[in-house]
């Protein structure tokens, strides 16, 4: 399991943050001072990304990072209440990999996690939850495989990855996929939808030589039935 650790001296959003990111297959351990932060860092196994914030009671997250990269080989994202550039700034001179204001979603601080992760090659694909796991990047518009293969789409392949995959399991019902695609003033239907498909389908088995998890619901339209997280 993929080892975080969130260094957070506000126990709510300490807790918060932990349980969700536990909740989606993370091993998370908690400090809520810079100095219980450097005794995990010397008794646990050295965690694959630091969640620090900047503003700790017992030093500050800028001089924290640059102290971690001295000695510790990990990811760090910098968690701060502020946003002006010259915090982010100082923020990446420090040594933090990504600087996120605290008013991010958990759902974005995890997409940040992830992304970091797969950056330094450390997010498991093979194992635990991750199993089989695709991933829709909705910044690159690309589709990531299980192993870790991205796959370049196309608006339109997008825009239908985009809506299967946030039902993921749910039957997309055709009308919906078709007033997804279509562009304002052109002509699209069902004849044109199949048409996408059927060619993503095939572009997604040559390039990953895997089961297409697109599958036809007859008579209501189409679902993606692997697991997915869109990011
Ligand atoms: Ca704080």
């Amino acid at each position: 399991m993929t080892r975080i650790l969130i260094v957070e001296d506000e126990p709510r959003l300490r807790q918060d943050l932990g349980d969700f990111l536990e909740l989606r297959g993370f091993e998370v351990t908690r400090a809520g001072t810079a100095r219980d932060m450097r005794s995990a860092l010397a008794d646990d196994p050295v965690p694959a990304v630091i969640l620090l914030d900047v503003g700790l009671p017992d030093g500050n997250g800028f001089d924290l990072a640059a102290e971690i990269r001295q000695s510790h080989d990990c990811g760090i994202i910098m968690l701060t209440a502020f946003g002006d550039s010259a915090d982010r700034v100082r923020g990446f001179d420090s040594g933090a990999d990504i600087y996120l204001v605290k008013h991010s979603t958990l759902r974005e601080i995890e997409a940040a996690l992830r992304s970091l992760l797969r950056r330094t090659g450390n997010l498991p694909t093979t194992e635990g939850s991750d199993k089989g796991r695709w991933v829709l990047d909705t910044a690159n518009w690309a589709l990531i495989a299980p192993d870790g293969q991205a796959l370049k789409l196309t608006a339109t392949e997008f825009a239908f990855l985009n809506l299967l995959c946030h039902r993921q399991g749910e039957a997309c019902a055709r009308e919906d996929l078709v007033t997804a695609l279509a562009r304002p003033h052109g002509h699209f239907d069902n004849r044109h939808l199949d048409a996408v498909v059927s060619r993503l389908r095939r572009k997604i088995g040559r390039a990953t030589g895997l089961p297409s998890a697109i599958k036809v619901v007859y008579g209501v339209g189409y679902t993606f039935t692997a697991s997915v997280v869109v990011e």
